[in-house]
């Protein structure tokens, strides 16, 4: 498990991290949190590592996106932006923020600051039983504020999510509905590009369309996520720690991982997911998975082919 107290990386070995990332051709890097915004290097890292090679992206709550802070992104080397925007209700945003109110309106003026600097700039919705319902308002709202992308993601029962899964967690027929929608955006896109990272999206797609080949745009086991103190994990949604960059290189925790290479081999797959025509270009969510059964290669608890199983048909 990673440890939310360690000591966080100072500037310095940040920097020695991204040198060892370049050495080893990564392309590309998500800052996400916590909130990068309250990094006080933050601006110092995305142009060091953009001097690097590595083009940089960051996902952020939106609220502190001044006209400054997104100039200062941008100029710095910032490639794009992608901020959380669960809802078109004032009250139910604050509610998932558990912040101070008027987050969504700060978010809004947010997202307007990154489109007029020019900067790449995505809406991410995280679906929840609580929101799911007004996920068509918010691909409107995103349309009209003229962001590029729009991506759904799932809700994952890890961290304060876990805390309040009972009220987040999405029964797999209604999320097979959510999918169904959010697929017909996919293929027929309008005004910006619908994305996913959730392999069930593919999965869906793969029915829809039998004859086209969709593969899951969720790399796992190939790239990598880091956390404040270093730790290596699969996916920041998988809390699994395969080693710490201060201990050993960052080339040799990705070649001896076994979590990493399981991860990889679909053949390892279990329960309804490793006898699945799908397990190639699917392959479910490793991260609900695990945070579900504690078994990083157990069946997808979210996928509606698993619930059918569990319902003997
Ligand atoms: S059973 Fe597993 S591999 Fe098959 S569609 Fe569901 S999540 Fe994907």
């Amino acid at each position: 498990m990673c440890d939310a107290q360690a000591e966080p990386l100072t500037t310095e070995e940040a920097q020695g991290c991204i040198d060892e990332f370049a050495d080893c051709g990564v392309q590309g890097m998500f800052l996400s949190g916590g909130e990068p915004l309250l990094k006080k290097d933050l601006l110092e890292i995305i142009s060091y590592a953009t001097d690097a090679g590595i083009a940089m992206f960051m996902c952020t709550n939106g609220i502190l996106l001044s006209e400054k802070r997104t100039r200062d992104l941008k100029q710095a080397g910032l490639k794009g932006i992608y901020v959380g925007v669960e809802g078109i209700n004032p009250s139910a945003q604050d509610r998932f923020y558990g912040g101070p109110g008027g987050t969504l309106k700060k978010k809004l003026e947010g997202i307007r600051e990154s489109v007029q600097a020019g900067i790449h700039t995505g809406i991410d919705f995280c679906c929840t039983a609580d929101n799911y319902t007004q996920l068509p308002e918010v691909i409107s709202l995103a349309q009209n504020l003229g962001v590029n992308t729009f991506s759904l993601r799932r809700f994952v029962p890890v961290g304060r999510g876990e805390t309040n899964r009972d009220d987040l967690w999405m029964d797999p027929e209604c999320y097979q509905e959510v999918i169904d929608s959010y697929c017909v955006h996919i293929l027929h896109p309008e005004k910006i590009e619908f994305m996913s990272l959730d392999p069930l999206v593919t999965a869906r797609l793969s029915e829809i369309k039998p004859l086209s080949f969709y593969e899951s745009p969720c790399n796992i086991g190939a790239w990598i996520a880091m956390t404040h103190s270093g730790d290596l994990v699969p996916c920041p949604y998988l809390p699994l720690s395969v080693g710490n960059i201060r201990e050993e290189s960052f080339s040799d925790i990705c070649k001896n991982s076994t979590v990493l290479a399981d991860l990889k081999n679909k053949t390892l797959l279990k329960g309804r997911c490793g006898t699945c025509e799908l397990r190639y270009n699917c392959g479910g969510c490793r991260a609900s998975a695990y945070n579900v059964t504690g078994d990083y290669l157990a069946e997808d608890p979210n996928c509606w082919k698993v619930a059918h199983v569990e319902e003997g048909q």
